[in-house]
C-alpha cells in the first residue's frame, strides 16, 4: 500500500465561516483511503476552526502556514509554536517560497523554525525549490541542497526523520506550469539521497507547484512523489475532494 500525503495551503484565503462550510462539505464526501493523509494549512485566524472540525481524525489534520522560532515575546504579528499547538495544529510549513522570496526569510531562519517546530512537538513541512533563473542556469540541485543543508544540517537523526520535505520549484507555484513528473522525480531522488545520507532512510517528499485535477494522476503515477502540496486547487472543497480521491495504482 502506498502512503500519500495531500497538503492544502490556503495562503491568505478562507476565513473561519467559509472554512466551516468547506470542511463540512469535505467530510460529507471524503471516504478515507488506507495510507492516505490530508492536511490543511489555513490562515492563522482559521486554524482553530479547522482543527476543531477535524478533531479525532488521525488521517486529517490542520497546521500553521508559518511560525516564529521564539516560543513567546514581543513579536507583533507573529505566531509561536505553542500558540499554534493550542489552536490545534499538528504540523507547520517552514520556508514556503512566499516566506523566502516575498518576506525575505533566510536559510538561517528556516533552521531556527524547523528546530522550534520539532521542539514544540509539531511536524515541520519544509519547502525548498529553485527560482526560474536558477533552473535555467542549471543550479536546481545546488539550490535545493543549499536549502536542505541550511535548514536541516546538524539535526539528530531521530529529529531529521520527523521532517517532511516539499520540493516546490518557485517558477511552478501559482503559475499554471508544473514540473514534469520526470523532472520532479529527479530532484526528489537527489533530496532523498541527501536525507538518507544523514540517516533519514524513509523520508516523505512531496511535490508542489500548480498541481490540479488535470495533472494530479500523472504526477502521482511517479513513485518518487509521496504526495503533493497544493495552493490554488485546494481552495474549493469540491475540487480538493476530487484531488485527494485520485486513484493511484
Ligand atoms: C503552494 O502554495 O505551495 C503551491 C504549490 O501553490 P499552487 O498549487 O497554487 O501552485
Amino acid at each position: 500500500m502506498r502512503s500519500l500525503l495531500f497538503a492544502a495551503n490556503w495562503k491568505m484565503h478562507v476565513g473561519p465561516a467559509a472554512a466551516r462550510a468547506y470542511i463540512d462539505h469535505f467530510l460529507a464526501g471524503y471516504k478515507p483511503h488506507p495510507g492516505r493523509r490530508v492536511w490543511f494549512f489555513p490562515p492563522a485566524t482559521t486554524l482553530h476552526t479547522v482543527a476543531q472540525e477535524l478533531a479525532g481524525r488521525e488521517d486529517l489534520a490542520a497546521g500553521a502556514q508559518d511560525v516564529h522560532w521564539e516560543p513567546k515575546g514581543a513579536f507583533t504579528g507573529e505566531i509561536s509554536v505553542p500558540l499554534a499547538v493550542e489552536a490545534g495544529a499538528r504540523a507547520a510549513l517552514v520556508g514556503h517560497s512566499e516566506r523566502r522570496h516575498v518576506f525575505g526569510e533566510t536559510d538561517a531562519d528556516t533552521a531556527r523554525k524547523v528546530r522550534a517546530v520539532l521542539a514544540g512537538g509539531l511536524v515541520p513541512l519544509l519547502c525548498v525549490g529553485e527560482k526560474l533563473e536558477e533552473r535555467e542556469a542549471g543550479k536546481t540541485l545546488a539550490v535545493v541542497q543549499r536549502q536542505l543543508t541550511g535548514a536541516l544540517e546538524g539535526l539528530e537523526t531521530e529529529a531529521l526523520g520527523k521532517v517532511i520535505v516539499a520540493y516546490e520549484p518557485v517558477w511552478a507555484i501559482g503559475t499554471g506550469k508544473n514540473a514534469t513528473p520526470a523532472d520532479a522525480a529527479q530532484v526528489h531522488r537527489e533530496m532523498r539521497a541527501w536525507l538518507k545520507g544523514r540517516g533519514a532512510a524513509s523520508a516523505v517528499i512531496l511535490y508542489g507547484g500548480s498541481v490540479n485535477l488535470k495533472n494530479i494522476a500523472e504526477l502521482l503515477a511517479e513513485p518518487e512523489l509521496d504526495g503533493v502540496l497544493v495552493g490554488g486547487a485546494s481552495l474549493e472543497a469540491a475540487t480538493w475532494l476530487q484531488l485527494v480521491s485520485t486513484p493511484v495504482s
